[in-house]
């Protein structure tokens, strides 16, 4: 009796997985937050004399306090047994398959409990590594304690059961979360070796998170950061986009720089921030996305690649031009070489191209503020996103900032106005004044998707 008071209240070691389970006052985590359709996943499962676990980013962010963008569930129903029980669902992948659960708009992750952790890297001559010691293949099912051990790091090892409303905490993950801190799982060299992408992951998660990286686990990152020349360029422009994407888009890319990771990912990065009006201009774009991001607007990922890559385009269409080429040839001309360029490096899908050299090439009429150029310009169907990128450009100090705040008077203003607007000379030289704009006054509000 006494035990059971002290269980529930203190919680309790599971004797047969080694967790420590958590009661509801230990987590403090209510089952009002959850999704209706997470909780009724796990319920299904249950019914059925499965397992079902929230588990991953959606606990730790539930325990931070921040509310989940997407819930996945842990069970040890085969992929097979999970599509059977509910009438909208479908196996997605073929390397390891997960289920995709639907509830209107909603859709749940649910995956097979996995066995590929900590246990095994000590067997590590039986797994298949390539020769950096990075895993092959990934796809034995195992228990919730394998499940736990195979994951990164520890504030991402926990399982919350909806049922009995306590969390599964594996590897202190928990106090982990209390204390700010970023620990992986396992020895760290060999977690980064089976995977580097997990060095991406772990600047992301300190950015987004304002974790502290501890520092055993930030200490092989220096030595292994080259390995990620080894992974697939598609995953890490995936990884790329979660981070800038993350709503901490500029402490992203600032830690990522601070670990050397940079290289592997976005190699243009110290040449962009070692210019001052570069590094202004970065930061200037990736504030606009985490302001847009933090009051849930869409932030374009075609326009933010755009402003990354900018920089670039702009260094060699001044020096296509200083060479001679007239200034719209060489802007196109710039425009492709970095495109080919970068290709071989961060691989931006193709697809974005069409955007960000629609918003690029449009710059220049910017400049061009006599007759009927102004009005045809406001009609184009990407105005609004080149306006935008306009206004980082005032804001680094490119262009001057009375052009930013024309363009901004000239779309608020009557017939009248907007003609007494007009410049006589149509197409002035770009003036390079250095007028920083406070933080706050620049176009956070305007850039579109
Ligand atoms: P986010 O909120 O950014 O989605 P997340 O923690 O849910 O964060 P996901 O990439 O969605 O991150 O992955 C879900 C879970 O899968 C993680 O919490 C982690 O437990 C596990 N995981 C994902 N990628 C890896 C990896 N490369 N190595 C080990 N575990 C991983
Ligand atoms: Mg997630």
């Amino acid at each position: 009796m006494i035990r059971r008071i002290i269980s529930k209240v203190f919680g309790r070691k599971s004797r047969a997985s080694g967790a420590q389970i958590l009661p509801q006052p230990r987590h403090g985590i209510r089952r009002e937050q959850i999704d209706d359709c997470a909780l009724k996943t796990c319920e299904t499962l249950a019914q059925a004399g499965f397992k079902g676990y929230l588990v991953g980013g959606a606990v730790r962010d539930l325990l931070l306090g921040k509310t989940p963008k997407d819930f996945d569930v842990a069970t040890d129903a085969t992929p097979e047994e999970v599509r059977r029980l509910f009438r909208r669902s479908r196996i997605i992948g073929r390397r390891f398959q997960i289920v995709h659960v639907m509830c209107g708009r909603v859709t749940i992750e649910v995956t097979t409990f996995r066995a590929n952790g900590q246990k095994e890297a000590e067997e590590e001559d039986e797994r298949p590594t390539d020769e950096h010691g990075r895993l092959l293949s990934d796809n034995v099912f195992g228990n919730m304690a394998d499940d736990a051990a195979r994951r990164d790091f520890t504030i991402n090892a926990l399982y919350y059961d909806p049922a009995r409303e306590e969390v599964h905490d594996y590897f202190g993950g928990v106090a982990d979360c209390k204390k700010h801190v970023l620990r992986m799982i396992g020895d760290p060299e060999t977690r980064f070796r089976e995977d580097p992408v997990r060095m991406l992951r772990a600047a992301r998660f300190a950015a987004k998170l304002d974790f502290h990286i501890d520092e055993a686990t930030r200490r092989p990152v220096a030595t292994l950061a080259p390995l990620l020349a080894n992974i697939p360029r598609a995953r890490i422009f995936d990884e790329a986009l979660k981070l800038l994407m993350s709503g901490h888009a500029l402490r992203g890319v600032h830690q990522l720089r601070a670990e050397g990771l940079h290289h592997g990912m976005l190699p243009l990065l110290d040449t962009i921030l070692d210019d001052p009006t570069g590094e202004r201009f970065i930061t200037a774009a990736l504030k606009t996305t985490d302001a847009r991001i933090a009051q849930d607007k869409p932030a374009s990922p075609a326009f933010l690649f755009g402003t990354l890559l900018w920089p670039q385009v702009l260094q060699r269409w001044r020096a296509l031009e200083a060479a001679g080429e007239k200034p719209q040839p060489a802007l196109f001309l710039a425009m492709d070489e970095v495109l080919d360029a970068q290709r071989g490096q961060l691989a931006i899908p193709r697809r974005y191209d069409g955007m960000m050299k629609e918003v690029w090439a449009l710059q220049p009429r910017f400049e061009q503020r006599g007759g009927q150029r102004p009005y045809r310009l406001l009609e184009h169907p990407r105005f609004r996103a080149a306006y935008d990128f306009l206004l980082l450009r005032a804001e680094s100090g490119e262009v001057a900032a009375e052009l930013g705040e024309w363009w901004t008077r000239f779309q608020e203003a009557g017939e009248d106005e907007r003609a007494a607007m007009l410049l006589a000379d149509s197409s002035p030289k770009p003036r390079r004044r250095r007028k920083r704009r406070k933080p706050g006054e620049s176009g956070a509000e305007t850039q579109s998707a």
